[in-house]
């Protein structure tokens, strides 16, 4: 006997495996579709950390005095594409709006009901799958070259604070004592209170997909070219090769990609590709314990098991951008500043796209328009952070209609 799937989870990445996995421990029988396979997009070379104290959105107060460097220096930590500037127009007024203080406090308290919520929700899901080893129980450090920029960004330390983060000022010498490695231009760093890193993100997304597989779920190398519409629902998905595949209920988690079928079924859901870049440097002569986050420079330099990662650098560029490899050298070039010891023989280099609102919330909700159709995109810099709780949320909007968990309006469907 055919039996009907009952819920079609479009991506493949940490948020649709996350939810694929939850939803299949409700008793769903689901179906994980991905154009690419699993970890195609921004969860496989990205920085692995569990950021939960990044809670102040990339629009805060004083973000316009920044935008004309962006759109001058194609090599600093943040840039817009000339050519796709006029494009993204109206998502940049509503990011623009959505940094006023009264705007930024809210979005902060968003983000931090996800934080304080993301590492309870990845613990079972790290066990069932046995990559408990992935979660190094490290904290990140903020480097400052000098120790002004943080009284320049005191609104966002402030903030953090205020939502019940904890950090710890390092001065130079305690800090080359934690890491020795770290250059004497370097004055300072603080650490970081209750963050940690996966050590291989494409290894964390592949594993859980590998044990939603072995529990039954299917996964399928597949592109979702529509959505069926009948009576206020969703009927099908319409796949590449024709098929059309019919089930209850749909989730859309497809990352930077999710606008192009909500616009399909009318829904504005205002994500933008935020490119990011990294170099992963093979059998590094340098090791580190810790993350270390350059405050200047927006990079990271993770740890990680295939090697050293550099990455980081926010590009809004669209999808269809030739990626501008000069980015990931520049910062190359500064985490050497930072570890003058660190030589580079062998290397790899990756372009990802974070899936960017205008508010730097994710979306978690049900479509305006079709009942049995959720949104799970949006989660920008902080997808691996917020995967597995994301996931639980996205199983409970499905089962119940509704979570619990959390206030679940600050992730409304409607909010643009
Ligand atoms: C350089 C960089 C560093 C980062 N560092 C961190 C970090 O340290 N900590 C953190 O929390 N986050 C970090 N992030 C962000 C994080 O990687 C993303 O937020 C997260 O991976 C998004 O996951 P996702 O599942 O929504 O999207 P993706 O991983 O991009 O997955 C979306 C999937 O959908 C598929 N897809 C799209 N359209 C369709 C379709 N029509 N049909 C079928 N499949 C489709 C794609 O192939 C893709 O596999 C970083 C990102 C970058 C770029």
């Amino acid at each position: 006997m055919n039996v009907k799937p009952k819920v079609v989870v479009i991506g493949a990445g940490i948020i649709g495996v996350t939810s694929a996995i939850n939803l299949q421990k409700k008793g769903h029988q689901v179906i994980l579709l991905d154009k690419g396979g699993v970890a195609a997009g921004a969860s496989t070379g990205n920085c692995g950390l569990m950021a939960v104290s990044e809670i102040v959105p990339i629009s805060k107060p004083g973000v316009l005095s920044q935008v004309p460097n962006w759109l001058m220096d194609p090599e600093g930590p943040v840039t817009v594409r000339a050519k796709h500037a006029l494009t993204m127009m109206p998502w940049f007024m509503r990011f623009l709006k959505s940094g006023s203080e009264n705007n930024v406090n809210n979005i902060a308290q968003g983000l931090t009901q996800l934080s304080n919520k993301a590492a309870a929700a990845y613990a079972p899901l790290l066990k069932e799958s046995d990559i408990e080893d992935l979660l190094k129980p490290h904290e990140v450090i903020y480097l400052f070259d000098d120790r002004n920029e943080i009284i320049e960004d005191q609104f966002s330390w402030d903030l953090r604070h205020n939502c019940g983060f904890k950090m710890e000022f390092l001065e130079g010498d305690i800090l080359r004592e934690m890491e020795p490695e770290i250059s004497p231009n370097i004055d300072s760093g603080m650490l970081m209170k209750g963050w940690d890193y996966f050590s291989d993100p494409q290894r964390l997304t592949q594993s859980l997909a590998n044990t939603f597989s072995q529990n039954g779920g299917e996964i399928r190398l597949s592109k979702v070219t529509d959505l069926i519409k009948k009576d206020g629902k969703i009927i099908a998905a319409l796949l590449d090769n024709y098929e059309k595949l019919e089930a209850d209920h749909f989730v859309i988690a497809c990352g930077a990609w999710s606008r192009i079928l909500a616009d399909q079924v009318g829904d504005y859901i205002p994500v933008e590709a935020m490119a990011g870049y990294n170099t992963t440097i093979l059998r590094p002569n340098v090791s580190l314990k810790h993350p270390l986050l350059h405050h200047n420079g927006g990079f990271v330099i993770t740890p990680m098991e295939m090697g050293l990662r550099v990455g980081g650098t926010l590009e809004l560029g669209g999808l269809n951008s030739e990626p501008n490899y000069n980015r990931v050298r520049a910062i190359t070039r500064k985490a050497q500043n930072i570890l003058p010891n660190l030589e580079i023989i062998e290397k790899t280099e990756w372009v990802g796209y974070r899936p960017m609102m205008p508010d730097t919330l994710p979306v978690i909700d049900k479509s305006p328009r079709y009942s049995n159709l959720i949104y799970a995109c949006g989660h920008g810099q902080l997808g691996i952070t917020y995967g597995a709780i994301t996931g639980e949320l996205v199983a409970d909007l499905i089962t119940q209609g509704s979570s619990e968990k959390v206030n679940m309006s600050p992730y409304s469907a409607t909010r643009f």
